[in-house]
């Protein structure tokens, strides 16, 4: 399979943010992936897998080659009290969330409308409004960059954790996720903990099902989150420090309510509450803004690079380190060199 030279891969990230890949290609099948592995090892460039571009800060230049799988296909059937669906990468994940409940198969419609694809998804343990990816999680399927060599690996070898799994720890496109397959309830248990999904199933007024669930989810995001496609961005930027008791003690006596969620290393504390705090809401460093009604989310203002982006990062960073002494981490990867 050829690899393409200098590709822009602008509209392929959704910070919008300018930047070239030396070269790409985008195999439709394991057997083109695994050319396309073969050829990049040859000619020795470093592989880099893009799915969406959702969760990425691309800058100017990418070496080596991208790879974007572009694996399509849904597949469900029944185990016993379970449905298992298995999804190609390169599936939409919302595409496959209404697939499921096209088909009246319940388990995702917390997870509604999170951009990005089915291959990426269990890079970071997707989640959102109290479900976690790991919870519908069976198995992967995955073509390792280094030999070549086609692997399937469990949850438990997948080491989920909070925007967390193995495939964060190891060097960067060890392995190119090639299909995901959940397990899936036959029957519906709502999960409807948060505040904001429980008003807006209340505001329906219809029946608790999976689709309302689904709708309620999608109306919040849409009213919460900027819309990629007329503001950029890559969602929320850093993800939820996780403190001790203490700290949470300390940091309510600075600032009065802090929103926190129990974890099993200690306490999530709402990182929008500490950035909001230090007064970072609606500000901007040139082409770089914090979105006014969410904080957690960076926005390409127009004219942003990678660079522009990272700067406000890093400064509200250390500001908030500086203020309340809590290290924020970035949630999306950073890629490439600027030149
Ligand atoms: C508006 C908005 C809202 C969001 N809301 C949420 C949310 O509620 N919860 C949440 O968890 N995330 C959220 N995100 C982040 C993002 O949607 C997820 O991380 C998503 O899984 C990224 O998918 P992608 O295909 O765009 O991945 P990319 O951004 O292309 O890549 C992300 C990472 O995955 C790797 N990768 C991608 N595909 C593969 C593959 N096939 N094999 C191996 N590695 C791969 C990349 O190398 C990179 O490290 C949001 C993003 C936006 C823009």
């Amino acid at each position: 399979m050829k690899l393409l030279a200098d590709v822009d891969l602008q509209r392929f990230n959704t910070l919008r943010l300018p930047s070239t890949a030396e070269f790409f290609a985008a195999p439709n099948d394991l057997d083109e992936a695994q050319l396309v592995v073969t050829e990049a090892t040859a000619r020795n460039l470093p592989i880099t897998v893009l799915g969406g571009g959702s969760n990425v800060v691309l800058r100017t230049r990418i070496p080596g080659c991208v790879i974007m799988p572009r694996f399509l296909g849904i597949e469900a059937h029944r185990e016993g009290d379970e449905h298992v669906v298995t999804a190609g990468a390169g599936v939409v994940w919302h595409d496959l969330v209404r697939f499921c409940l096209g088909r009246g198969i319940p388990g995702l419609e917390n997870l509604a409308l999170i951009p990005g694809s089915v291959g990426a998804a269990p890079i970071q343990n997707i989640g959102a409004y109290g479900l976690e990816l790991q919870e519908r999680f069976k198995s992967l399927t995955a073509l390792s960059c280094r030999d070549g060599a086609i692997v399937k690996l469990n949850a438990q070898q997948c080491a989920f954790g909070y925007r967390d799994s193995l495939f964060k720890h190891l060097p960067h496109a060890s392995y190119l996720i090639a299909a995901v397959s959940l397990r899936l309830p036959a029957t519906f248990n709502a999960r409807v903990g948060y505040p904001d999904v429980q008003r807006e199933l209340a505001s329906l007024g219809i029946r608790v099902s999976a689709v309302a669930v689904a709708e309620a989810v999608t109306r919040v995001r849409r009213r919460k989150l900027p819309d990629v496609r007329r503001v950029p961005n890559a969602g929320s930027f850093f993800k939820n420090p996780v403190v001790a008791r203490s700290d949470v003690e300390r940091l309510r006596g600075l600032l009065g309510n802090v929103p926190t969620y129990d974890h099993p290393n200690g306490i999530k504390v709402a990182a929008a509450r500490l950035i909001d705090a230090a007064g970072w809401k609606g500000q901007h460093i040139g082409a770089a803004g914090v979105w006014s009604r969410q904080p957690l989310v960076l926005v390409n203002l127009g004219t942003a690079r990678a660079a522009d982006i990272l700067t406000l990062a890093h400064s509200i960073q250390a500001d908030v380190e500086h203020r309340f002494g809590v290290a924020l981490e970035f949630e999306p990867a950073v890629f490439g060199v600027d030149e």
